[in-house]
């Protein structure tokens, strides 16, 4: 095994036992980054530097006793995630100069454990998309085929686990963008509940909805990289103040009498056979370890898309409208007098998908429009939500598949916007509930590509929803099927 291939937590092990540094580890990475990232293109920018520096204090701190799970571990983040003195774009030409002054909370934490930052990765700008294709800096591919998406917007987080180009990765998740690429790339994607991982500090798409995770290559891993960065943080107001518990110890291996339940709305016709099959497979695990079905449903399930696409849109078109080229970010240098500089400054500086959600939110919410649209939106939202409140007092995690095909080809849909949103009609409402959920590696399609399963769990039900995505792995291959780049 090569060190690059490993998982943090084996890592970890070794890193312990001194058997190898963080400075072996992280050469390690830093040369297999520069073997594949020609052909995938998971980063915007990679800051080898940086890491050999890091690595350096690592080993230090490891030889002086004080380890922690990620002292040492070769990380890569988003480039959503600001960390201080080092570009963060948000894959956007707005931002591609914006140099930030503080560190997210995120980046803090993981820094405080000892963490080695080998940069930043390609994502949709703004996080807008579901297949990486939007990035000002260019498109990710998938590296289990170089001719597909590796999914979106953390298509970078999940394609760099897959190429082995990073032990762990963060991602953030507002419609299913970690959970979505995760699965497309055969990796473990974690959505945390809303309020579980502080948003500080990662610029903002849909403040209701937005939350960070991890995309690693097991669950272990997830549950290590979710308990680093989860808890209380006073700057952001939407992070709630209840312990962390140790999720690793929610790994027990046994869901004997769990109860999982099978929502009707999302077996539906228009699901690829091959997902429909690995569904099919997954289910006869779960009951081979114990865990009993129960068919249920989510009535609202119908209305999700639409819902995302007023209340996601709205706030965007709110959070950016800080981006008018005065304080940070591109700026015209020609334009006539403020008004005009504002202007030029965002059309020069944001990509057609992002201006169409500008656009489209803004509508939303002008007078007139916003109780049509923006106030029945959130009505119905609290209809999707109470779905799930009342689901889960009879079922302790539900399952689904995380999309409804493998990944599709670049290009396929990028000019299809519609297509493209209908695409995450699985994920999305598990964001406007607020709730929890992983997207699991569950199958293979013919064509070689990944299949992931998805478990939705209650609010704050991490630690349930952890344990049965780790029985399942357990119980399965999949997890060590590697694509076809590595
Ligand atoms: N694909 C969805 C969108 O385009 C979700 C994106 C996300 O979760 N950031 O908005």
């Amino acid at each position: 095994m090569e060190l690059y291939e490993l998982t943090l937590h084996e890592l970890h092990e070794l890193l312990k036992k001194r058997e190898v540094s963080s400075v072996d580890a992280t050469k390690a990475l830093l040369s297999r980054i520069d073997a594949v990232e020609d052909r995938v293109k998971s980063f915007i920018t990679v800051t080898p530097e940086e890491a050999l520096k890091n690595a350096e204090e690592a080993d230090k701190r490891i030889a002086s006793g004080e380890m922690d799970l990620l002292t040492g571990i070769p990380v890569a983040l988003k480039d959503i995630f600001l960390t201080k003195g080092i570009r963060t774009t948000c894959a956007s030409k707005i931002l591609s100069n914006f140099i930030p002054p503080y560190d997210a909370t995120a980046t803090a934490r993981l820094k405080e454990r000892g963490m080695v930052l080998l940069g930043k990765l390609n994502q949709d700008e703004f996080a807008m998309g579901s297949s990486t294709e939007t990035s000002w800096f260019g498109k990710t591919r998938n590296p289990w085929n170089l001719d597909c998406i590796p999914g979106g917007s953390s298509g970078g987080s999940a394609a760099a686990i897959a190429a082995q180009q990073a032990t762990a990765t963060l991602g953030t998740d507002t419609g299913g963008s970690i959970r979505q690429p995760a699965c497309h790339c055969g990796c473990v994607g974690l959505k945390p509940t809303y309020g579980r991982v502080s948003r500080y500090g990662v610029i903002a798409f849909a403040s209701s909805l937005d939350q960070v995770g991890p995309i690693t290559r097991d669950v272990t891993d997830s549950a290590i990289m979710l308990g680093a960065v989860a808890g209380y943080d006073p700057q952001d107001s939407t992070s709630v103040n209840i312990p962390v518990p140790d999720y690793r110890k929610a790994l027990t291996g046994d869901v004997k009498g769990l109860r999982i339940g099978l929502p009707r709305e999302y077996f539906i016709e228009g699901l690829d056979p091959e997902v429909k099959k690995a569904m099919d497979e997954s289910i006869a695990t779960f009951r081979s370890l114990g865990a009993e079905f129960v068919e249920m449903s989510l009535p609202h399930t119908d209305y999700a898309i639409a819902v995302y696409y007023l209340v996601a849109t709205a706030e965007a078109s709110s959070n950016l409208a800080r981006y008018d080229g005065v304080r940070f970010g591109h700026r015209n240098q020609d334009a006539r007098g403020l008004l005009d500089m504002y202007m030029v400054s965002r059309d020069e500086g944001f990509g057609a998908e992002v201006k169409r959600r500008i656009m489209l939110g803004t509508y939303a919410l002008s007078s007139g429009y916003y109780d049509a649209y923006y106030l029945k939106a959130q009505k119905a939202r609290t209809l999707i939500m109470q779905d799930f409140i009342k689901a889960f007092e009879s079922v302790d995690v539900i399952l689904t598949p995380v999309t409804p095909t493998p990944a599709f080809r670049i290009g396929e849909k990028a000019n299809d916007p519609l297509q493209m949103y209908l695409s995450d009609i699985f994920t999305i409402p598990v964001n406007l509930a607020g709730t929890c959920g992983i997207s699991v590696p569950a199958g293979i399609s013919s064509d070689g590509l990944p299949i992931g399963l998805q478990l939705i769990g209650k609010h704050f039900g991490e630690e349930t929803l952890l344990r049965a995505a780790h029985a399942f792995e357990q119980a399965t291959e999949w997890h060590k099927r590697k694509a076809s780049i590595a």
